[in-house]
């Protein structure tokens, strides 16, 4: 069997999903004995001419991290999906924006002011910041133009399937090389996790209590075995899709939510806002609004991995 073509790109992401397909191990011998990876910024010097030199759908699979918020990372895009047969987001960045989306509750100009200017480990007194050029000098780099609003990979190109996570998790990115392996790729459009809720999947014990207030994780140290949201701690699990392993509540923490929304609910943040609402002691307005005071940054908090996929989208301006 020939080979298989993969490139790997990272946009605007942290680098741990690049981290994280690594972190399969030794399984990266299984990857090379299939694929020849012909783009990888992060481990081999390619660059970008080598794939503007590629033939259109020369490139079996690309996946491709982090989330779009920038005219060069648009344009890498575009190239890779005209290049690649099959394009998956990997990681929450890729899927649904993920943290970088959490700028759009800001414009550009504010997240450079924080980002560049006022960030207390800043050293700028020249206050440089970066610029979109609308004439570049000859023999200069065009720089990109820095977009007001992050967006999700399937908005910008269209995408096969969808590897969630921050980062994803080794046996499910393992999933992916042995689909690879033995070319039985699921239905596009496949989210590669499960079809529950983190709930459904997790045992902890629920007993269908009310909370009275909201704690921050490092306020109390929960029992093991009961449920961390009945235990007033906001747990992302009602609102969140399984499959991740329990990840965060093996570890006795509570879910943030990074696989995204379960099967059927549009909007995670919505869905977790009306569960920690159902689980409240009192439901009426005013323990509702106090119930919100607890929470430090509750647009943040319910949409922290899918800002650009909410039915928010961004702040309006
Ligand atoms: S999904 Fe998480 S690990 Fe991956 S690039 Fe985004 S922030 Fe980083
Ligand atoms: S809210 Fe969290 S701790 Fe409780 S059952 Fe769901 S996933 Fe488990
Ligand atoms: S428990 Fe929640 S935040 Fe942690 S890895 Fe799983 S989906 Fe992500």
């Amino acid at each position: 069997m020939a080979k298989l073509k993969l490139a790997v790109y990272w946009s605007a992401s942290c680098g741990g999903c690049d981290v994280a397909i690594l972190d399969i191990a030794e399984r990266i011998l299984d990857v090379v004995a299939i694929a020849d990876i012909v783009f990888w910024p992060l481990a081999t010097d390619f660059k970008y001419k080598d794939v503007e030199a590629m033939a259109d759908n020369s490139i079996d699979v690309c996946l491709f991290n982090g989330a779009v918020r920038n005219s060069e990372q648009e344009h890498i895009a575009r190239l890779l999906r005209a290049k690649s047969k099959t394009m998956v987001a990997y990681g929450s960045c890729a899927c649904f924006g993920g943290i970088p989306s959490l700028g759009n509750f800001n414009c550009r100009a504010e997240t450079f002011q924080r980002a560049y200017i006022e960030a207390p480990t800043n050293v700028n007194t020249d206050h440089v910041s970066p610029q979109t050029l609308t004439k570049v000098p000859e023999g200069e780099l065009e720089l990109p133009d820095y977009w007001d609003t992050v967006l999700a990979l399937h908005q910008v190109v269209a995408v096969e399937y969808f590897l969630p996570g921050c980062p994803p998790p080794v046996e499910l990115t393992n999933k992916v090389v042995d689909a690879l392996a033995s070319g039985e790729l699921p239905p596009p459009g496949t989210i590669i996790a499960s079809d529950k809720s983190l709930c459904e999947e997790c045992d902890r014990i629920k007993e269908d209590k009310k909370i009275t207030r909201i704690y921050r994780p490092h306020q109390i140290i929960p029992d093991p075995k009961r449920c961390l949201l009945e235990l007033g701690l906001i747990c992302m699990g009602p609102a969140t899709r399984g499959g991740c392993g329990q990840r965060c509540i093996k570890a006795n923490m509570p879910c943030r939510g990074c696989f995204g929304p379960p099967p059927g609910i549009i909007d995670q943040g919505a869905k977790m806002l009306s569960a920690l609402a159902s689980i409240y002691e009192a439901n009426d307005e005013e323990s509702i609004a106090k119930m919100l005071a607890e929470v430090v940054d509750p647009a943040g908090t319910f949409n922290r991995f899918v800002m650009s996929t909410s039915m928010l989208q961004r702040k309006h301006l």
